[in-house]
């Protein structure tokens, strides 16, 4: 038998491939499954999207090599995307990477910017891939709380930065689990301690598209002095429903962007080139599609919102992503609910805890599936009698 590395052995476990397991345990019981419990986007990929990919592939220059780290056409398009969008001007040669979806990037930054030892500071509750790039780099894991008494905005006081290593932050609104989005001043805040500390902060901007209730979420690079410090993630997955193809793009920080590039370059060349043409298309072409998604995930989330509280379950508000962060009933912790709900309602959640220890005492619900089956769910619950009214 040959060893694997260390390196991969220090690689957190998966945490929702146990989930989908138990899951399909469930419908291989011949159970009616109703899954809430997976982040995957249901609706498919705009048509003009498809139609722009479909052209490029006809191409057999796009049957080539991509130029080293991304067509142009796609890097302007990404610039004059935030320019229009936020107001944010950045210089496509060197303030923006093209990616293989944004987790890639995420992935590779303390590969990027860190030597062994350095620190890596990650929400708790949190994105559970930000885990991976952590062992990756030989970093130090540290994690900071969020929690519902602050909106899920952390209290930067409480980052233990070690002005002897290099240290980089990680934040990400609107938030996955929790559905909060973020403040300008609160950015304005995390600008501030970063200069002050001499830190570097990645956002991921994943669901940066999904706001409700007539909220935009702001991109951290709106904020004055954002391009001194960091950088944001941005992806096609879920804006666009492109989650299968592998593209999105980092923006900001001259530095941190080249470090990004110079790993991409080394690792692979670039994303397919007529995917980078579909991309840019999607951000070049209308943006009425991502109208229509928002305000699909918000009627959802209404819709799960009333029949959750027709039951007595109260939940904390969402104020965008596709997700709801639901408190669990008293005498249960999260896992316990959420196998009881599996078990004795055939309802999918997962549980909090799989987005860290402080996740404990919720469980997040994805607003992916049909409408009507949000109304099931609950009353699928209600005979569980979980919940006072
Ligand atoms: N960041 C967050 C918070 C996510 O929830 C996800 C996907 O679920 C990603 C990043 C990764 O998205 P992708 O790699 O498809 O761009």
């Amino acid at each position: 038998k040959i060893q694997k590395s260390q390196v991969l052995d220090n690689l957190p476990k998966q945490f929702f491939a146990s989930l989908v397991q138990k899951v399909n345990q469930k419908i291989a019981s011949g159970a009616d499954v109703i899954n809430l419990g997976q982040g995957n986007p249901d609706q498919p990929t705009p048509k003009n999207i498809v139609e722009a990919m479909q052209k490029a592939t006809a191409d057999p220059n796009s049957h080539k090599y991509s130029p080293f780290r991304g067509k142009e056409e796609l890097k302007q398009a990404a610039a004059d995307f935030y320019q229009r969008e936020y107001g944010v001007q950045l210089d496509p040669q060197t303030e923006v990477a093209i990616i293989g979806g944004s987790k890639t990037a995420l992935v590779e930054l303390p590969l990027a910017l860190l030597n062994p030892g350095d620190n890596v500071f990650l929400p708790d509750p949190g994105y559970p891939d930000y885990l991976s790039g952590v062992p990756l780099a030989n970093a130090k894991l540290n994690l900071y709380a969020i929690n519902a008494e602050n909106d899920y905005l952390p209290d930067l006081t409480e980052i233990d930065v070690d002005h002897d290593k290099r240290n980089l932050i990680y934040l990400n609104y609107p938030n996955n689990p929790t559905g909060a989005i973020a403040t300008p001043e609160f950015y304005q805040d995390v600008v501030d301690f970063a200069k002050q500390n001499n830190v570097s902060i990645v956002q991921d901007f994943a669901y940066g598209a999904i706001g409700f209730d007539g909220n935009r979420p702001v991109s951290f690079l709106q904020t004055p002095g954002a391009k001194d410090v960091g950088i944001e993630t941005y992806t096609f997955s879920k804006t666009y429903n492109m989650a299968g193809w592998r593209v999105g793009f980092a923006v900001g920080n001259s530095d941190i962007i080249e470090a990004i590039n110079l790993i991409q370059d080394h690792l692979f060349v670039s994303v397919f080139p007529a995917i980078q043409d579909a991309a840019t298309a999607a951000l070049n072409e209308s943006q009425e599609s991502v109208t229509k998604l928002v305000s699909r995930y918000e009627q959802r989330r209404d819709q799960f919102f009333n029949a959750a509280r027709s039951i007595g379950w109260e939940p904390y508000k969402s104020e965008g992503t596709f997700y709801a962060w639901m408190p669990v009933p008293e005498g249960y912790t999260s896992e316990k609910f959420a196998d009881l709900l599996l078990e004795k309602a055939a309802v999918a959640v997962a549980p909090g805890t799989g987005f860290g220890e402080n996740g404990e005492g919720y469980v997040r619900i994805g607003l992916l599936i049909d409408e009507p089956r949000y109304t099931e769910a609950c009353q699928r619950i209600a005979k569980l009698n979980l919940f006072k009214k």
